[in-house]
């Protein structure tokens, strides 16, 4: 998993292609991410018992990592990640876009 929360990301496949947002949750387990505004899904709860308000309740579903692209920092393109390791010996993403190559925070 190469991504983490407050990242941005492209939204590449599914009902919500093409929209951007920032990463609000990392499910390492899953392989999934939660974005903020995407895949969201609407619920109409009842009152039962101590559960929750009843209503409409809108929710964003986590999404599988591999459905989103990671926006690079820099030159504010969606690219792939890749790693390199920098002169303190800790692992860094870069960016692997022709002409940029950058350190991702
Ligand atoms: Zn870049």
């Amino acid at each position: 998993m190469k991504l983490r929360t407050s990242d941005n990301v492209l939204i590449i496949k599914g009902r919500d292609r093409g929209k951007q947002g920032s990463i609000t949750q990392v499910l390492l387990d899953k392989q999934k991410v939660i974005v903020e505004g995407v895949n969201v899904v609407v619920r109409h709860t009842k009152a039962t018992g101590t559960v929750r308000q009843a209503g409409i309740i809108q929710k964003e579903m986590p999404m599988h990592s591999a459905n989103v692209m990671l926006i690079c920092t820099h030159c504010n393109r969606p690219t792939r990640v890749g790693s390199r390791r920098l002169a303190d010996g800790t692992k860094a993403r870069v960016c692997t876009r022709q002409g940029c190559q950058e350190v991702i925070e």
